[in-house]
């Protein structure tokens, strides 16, 4: 059976297999030394006379080969002890050798944390960058966030759905990924820009506590650190309110920050232990940004100041397309009595309209937000209406949910957090890529796949494309 370097310790005095790559080779004369690296960690391998065999072939390592080594796990003397490698109390005396695969002189060094190198050499080569001790600590640290984010909404009597990523167009003000429909020539299925409607709908299906951990898809110009698809935790509940979502929101970022990152301190909460809130007024009056960043100390890597921004404005002015838009999407609750209070409103000064409408901001990046939903279909559809829709293309467009919202469906709300976001912010990571096992460069290239990439005319033909190059 094969050992993990973390686990020589309780092995001490027997026989081990151990496989993994060669990090790194060090000669002392008679001896071989190497750092074994698997998933685990590192592990120190000792090759000597007394196997000449094994030393033999150990003489022609190279770094990232790969190997199986059987040896006895022995502690090491005192003064020996490695306290930087948690197996550093114990080491290998190396029996026999075996060589899996040899490797080519790697194009960077992935022992570093990889800071050195430029990026796009670093994407070219994703399967050896990952092999870099940080991108294992991130990739693990997202496996583990999101493992407690599933295990805390299940305790909680939310779960999970999937919903499809075929799909048709969202309005989450970014551009659609379009996919054309082969056996529907000239038709388009559009990549979710959100699950929003599928989770709306669920909520009208009688789930009542939702949840996702999804992919999401939205083709915007390349500005800031974006990436074509992203994972949100998505969350829906009926019969809510405002207090209900926040609290949730809130349990959720204390948790995975206390459980999983108890060196951080968090040091916006206020006696109560609450995270404070601050209306979208006083943000944008007080701080210029609807994103404000209030930690005490911006130099000091393991702050985290939470602040929620809420009673955001619905509707805002959209000068290039002359029409009033949604500040988060449509189906955003304005704070109305009712449609007549919405007209009256609306005829005074639709930028004063408040919406049931927040954000948690996290050292000034929006990590997560939501609201409460309209689900009065003549409201929702008189909110499109003012948006610039015409009669006949809210049919078109959001016919199904203004149905599905006649035939019983129950207060609902909810919120979206940006997973990868708040996995960087967590890390450390000045940018989300870190935190991606696959990504692609600010203009949407896969550097490794060589995406996007030409297609086959027999490809285009039979989902009836011309190009237009
Ligand atoms: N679907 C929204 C978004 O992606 C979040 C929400 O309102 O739940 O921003």
């Amino acid at each position: 059976m094969r050992t993990y370097s973390k686990d020589i310790k309780k092995e001490e005095g027997k026989e081990v297999i151990l496989k993994g790559w060669v990090n790194s080779r060090r000669d002392h004369g008679k001896l071989i030394f190497i750092d074994l690296r698997d998933k685990e960690g590192l592990v120190q391998i000792v090759f000597s006379p007394e196997h000449a065999e094994a030393l033999k072939k150990a003489d022609t390592l190279r770094p990232e080969w790969v190997v199986e080594i059987k040896g006895v796990s022995v502690k090491r003397p005192e003064k020996l002890i490695n306290t930087e490698m948690p197996s550093g109390t114990h080491e290998i005396q190396a029996t026999s050798l075996e060589i899996y695969a040899e490797s080519k002189t790697p194009p960077f060094d992935v022992t570093t944390d990889g800071k050195e190198i430029g990026e796009e050499h670093r994407m070219k080569y994703r399967y050896l960058d990952l092999r870099r001790p940080r991108m294992q600590e991130n990739l693990r640290m997202r496996a583990n966030i999101e493992k407690l984010i599933r295990d805390t909404f299940t305790e909680d009597g939310f779960f999970e759905v999937e919903t499809p990523y075929i799909s048709k167009s969202t309005p989450e003000g970014a551009r659609d990924y379009l996919v054309p429909a082969r056996l529907h020539p000239g038709k388009f299925y559009a990549l979710p820009q959100s699950p929003q409607q599928y989770k709306q709908l669920l909520m009208v299906a009688g789930f009542e506590k939702y949840f996702q951990i999804v992919r999401c898809f939205r083709d915007e110009d390349t500005r800031g650190d974006r990436q074509p698809e992203f994972t949100q935790l998505d969350v829906e509940i009926s019969f809510t309110d405002q207090e209900e979502i926040l609290a949730l929101i809130q349990k959720t970022c204390l948790t995975v920050a206390k459980t999983l990152y108890p060196e951080k301190h968090i040091s916006t909460l206020d006696e109560n232990g609450n995270v404070p809130r601050m209306t979208y007024k006083e943000a944008t009056k007080t701080y210029n940004t609807d994103r404000p960043d209030i930690r005490k100390d911006k130099n000091d890597p393991n702050e985290l100041a939470f602040v929620f921004v809420v009673d955001f404005p619905v509707f805002e002015w959209k000068e290039s397309e002359k029409r009033w838009d949604a500040v988060h999407h449509p189906f955003t609750m304005p704070q109305v009595k009712d449609i007549e209070d919405f007209e009256k409103q609306f005829k005074k000064d639709p930028s004063a309209m408040l919406a049931f409408q927040y954000d948690i901001v996290l050292n000034g990046y929006e990590i997560a937000g939501g609201s409460i939903r309209i689900h009065d279909p003549n409201l929702l559809s008189r909110v499109f209406e003012v948006m610039g829709n015409k009669k006949e293309d809210i049919k078109d467009k959001f016919g199904h949910i203004l149905e599905a919202f006649e035939y019983g469906v129950p207060p609902h709300g909810g919120f979206a957090m940006g997973l990868d976001r708040f996995v960087a912010i967590l890390q450390n990571e000045s940018t989300i890529r870190e935190v991606f096992a696959f990504p692609k460069t600010g203009d949407g290239r896969d550097l490794l796949m060589n995406s996007p990439s030409d297609v086959s005319d027999t490809q285009l033909k039979e989902l009836h494309i011309k190009t237009n190059k």
